[in-house]
């Protein structure tokens, strides 16, 4: 089977947490990892917090550093595709110090279809301007939503056929997020490795964009209460990133996000920075059971940078261990999209 190692490159949506902590040295320690086990990484990065960083004065040498990162890692092969969240548009810094965000924008899917078509164009444009002077055939052909908030999502894939974008692989099956603020549910997604979408991205359409879901399964309820619970207590974030969770200006009682949490137990994503190896391996396997026509089915894994742990990194690289000796093949979206 194939695999796509995909991994969201961002600070925290609140503003808080540094590029160079959370993004550019957790990111070295992935690529690294992929190097050595010859798998190639899909980055999707959040543009319009780079460019917000790279027009202030005072933090500009952040963003330069991310934007090499980008550039030497699609000089290795990697992919690098378009990720958003909306509250970072017009984002200002007052002395170096980062104003707070627009909160009202934090779901793409509220905001009109012209913003919405503008912010992907701007953000496509952007990368390709990037990544074009050192990969000259280099195309921004997928998006993921920010926080998964991409339904309703009509007008969003209207935007992004406008834009050229062949893929959105913001679906993950089975999880739903409840919360008003920022919700998503993805509880109806097809039982479908891949599907194309015109109008609804849990709605397979004969036409349309292509959905590439992350992959997700079940897990027993215990097992995952035992991965959170070893999580909580025996894992840090990479060394100098901190930051937070919440989403300004929205009080969340503890008890709702507890409960929040409690109604997604047993359901878990293939996520690379909080799963363990054993867990990973399950959940791959799970996936390619599901599909047992279809020997070439890839599974989405993702992951972030800002909690991509020392931990995290030892269970990856036993998962990339596995792969390897299982024969799986590690692709990126430009790829996948060259067979589809
Ligand atoms: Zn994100």
């Amino acid at each position: 089977m194939n695999i796509i190692l995909s991994i969201d490159y961002e600070i925290f949506g609140d503003g808080s947490g540094c590029m160079d902590s959370c993004m550019v040295k957790p990111l070295d320690n992935i690529l690294n990892l992929c190097s050595q086990y010859g798998a190639l990484l899909s980055i999707f990065a959040e543009t319009m917090e780079i460019s917000a960083f790279q027009a202030s004065n005072l933090r500009k040498s952040e963003a330069d550093l991310v934007c090499q990162q980008l550039q030497q890692a699609s000089k290795e092969g990697h992919d690098v595709q378009l990720h958003l969240h909306p509250q970072w548009q017009d984002a200002s810094f007052s002395q170096g110090q980062l104003n707070p965000l627009d909160s009202n924008k934090w779901r793409i899917a509220n905001l009109d279809i012209d913003e919405q078509t503008q912010l992907i164009k701007t953000g496509k444009e952007w990368l390709e301007n990037l990544i074009r002077p050192v990969c000259a055939d280099y195309q921004c052909v997928a998006f993921r939503a920010g926080g998964w908030c991409i339904q309703p999502s009509h007008s969003i894939i209207q935007s992004l056929q406008e834009n050229n974008i062949a893929i959105d692989s913001t679906v993950a099956p089975g999880a739903k997020n409840n919360s008003r603020a920022d919700w998503f549910n993805f509880s109806k997604a097809p039982q479908m490795a891949y599907w194309k979408v015109d109008t609804d991205v849990l709605e397979p359409a004969l036409n349309g964009i292509y959905e590439l879901p992350i992959t997700t399964s079940k897990i027993g309820i215990l097992n995952h209460l035992g991965i959170i619970l070893d999580r909580m207590t025996n894992d840090l974030p990479p060394h100098g990133c901190e930051g937070s969770y919440s989403i300004p200006g929205v009080n969340e009682s503890r008890l709702f996000s507890k409960l929040k949490k409690l109604s997604n137990l047993g359901h878990v994503m293939l996520d690379i920075s909080t799963m363990p190896a054993n867990a990973l391996i399950k959940i791959t396997e799970n996936w390619q059971r599901k599909f047992p026509d279809d020997p070439d089915v890839t599974a989405v894994a993702i992951g972030h940078t800002k909690n991509f742990s020392t931990r995290s990194a030892l269970e990856f690289e036993k998962y990339l261990d596995w792969a390897v000796q299982q024969n799986h093949q590690f692709t990126t979206y430009q790829q996948w999209l060259k067979k589809h």
